[in-house]
């Protein structure tokens, strides 16, 4: 290539000097140089935006907010999964609500105890653009295991008359349709369609800028389930990087109950959750402790 043209394809690369920012609280934030614009639309719920970036490489922005990147995205899909599911004696029926990208389905099938995941979205957009944009993340959603709802959680969990052994809420950020997933009343609701011994995990966001949020959840989980534990793992493209998650369960205690055989001869492919993360993960800095009034 001659010279001049390779600087002119040098500048033409600088005039695509397009960032991304999420911002935090309106004073911090996350910062990514974006690649190209994947897809931008309008579902009747929400903005939804995928991105390429070179550093996280593909990512899916909903209501303004990240919800997953490719380069990411298994920290929190095992996180929100497993520690549930290698405690509970016998997950057959798994409830998930919201995570219309696929990725806490693909994580809830690596378990072959499970005979059915029934899958609650809102917004049937996520789920044909995260097929076709994220197909590794959305593998299993056409597995005859996986049932897909279309509709809101709340409004599932108030009104079924459904059961289920294990519940994984993977709702987005508290505002909009999400919402209604942060409140007691839903919480109730899924301790009610819960068997014996059931447990649920619900993503309480970041216990570094939401506080209040993750106090007022605990506090409210606490009156509800006999036993409540926080747990927290490293996402780095979620606020401030430590991300939380309240596990309520009706019986089994993640501490004592884990299966540690069952994982030893399983040995599903994980890249962030191992045995020894299934304990560590409970084990909370102490200013989480403080903000949850523990100490
Ligand atoms: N990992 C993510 C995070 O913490 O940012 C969550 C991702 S997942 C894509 C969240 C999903 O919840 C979205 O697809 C959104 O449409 C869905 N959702 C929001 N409100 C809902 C509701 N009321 N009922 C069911 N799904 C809902």
């Amino acid at each position: 290539m001659a010279q001049e043209d390779l600087i002119r394809e040098e500048s033409m690369t600088d005039l695509w000097n397009v960032w991304y920012s999420e911002l935090h609280q309106q004073r911090a934030g996350l910062t990514l140089k974006v690649k190209s614009v994947v897809y931008s639309g309008q579902s009747p719920f929400q903005r939804i935006d995928i991105l390429d970036t070179y550093e996280f490489g593909k990512m899916l922005v909903l209501y303004g907010s990240i919800m997953i990147t490719e380069r990411d995205e298994f920290i929190y899909h095992e996180m929100i999964s497993h520690p549930a599911l290698f405690t509970h004696p016998n997950p057959r029926r798994v409830l998930v609500i919201g995570g219309g990208d696929g990725g806490t389905v693909r994580e809830v099938l690596k378990h072959p105890e499970v005979e059915q995941v029934t899958l609650v979205e809102i917004d049937q957009m996520v789920v044909e653009k995260c097929k076709e944009y994220f197909p590794q993340v959305a593998c299993q959603l056409d597995n005859p295991k996986t049932r897909i709802l279309f509709q809101d959680g709340a409004k599932f969990v108030a009104e079924t008359q459904e059961k289920f052994d294990v519940v994984l809420v993977d709702a987005s950020d508290p505002i909009g349709p999400a919402e209604v997933l942060f409140q007691k009343k839903f919480h109730q609701d899924i301790y009610n369609l819960l068997e014996d011994g059931g447990i649920m995990v619900t993503q309480s966001e970041s216990p570094f800028f939401h506080q209040r949020t993750l106090r007022r959840m605990y506090e409210n989980l606490q009156g509800i389930f006999p036993l409540v534990k926080v747990y927290w793992a490293y996402v780095p493209t979620y606020p401030s990087g430590i991300w939380s998650f309240t596990l309520c369960s009706k019986g089994p205690d993640p501490a004592t109950d884990f299966k540690a055989a069952q994982y030893a001869e399983l040995g599903i492919e994980t890249n962030y959750y191992n045995d020894g993360i299934h304990h560590a993960a409970f084990v909370l800095p102490n200013f989480v402790r403080k903000a949850l009034g523990q100490m």
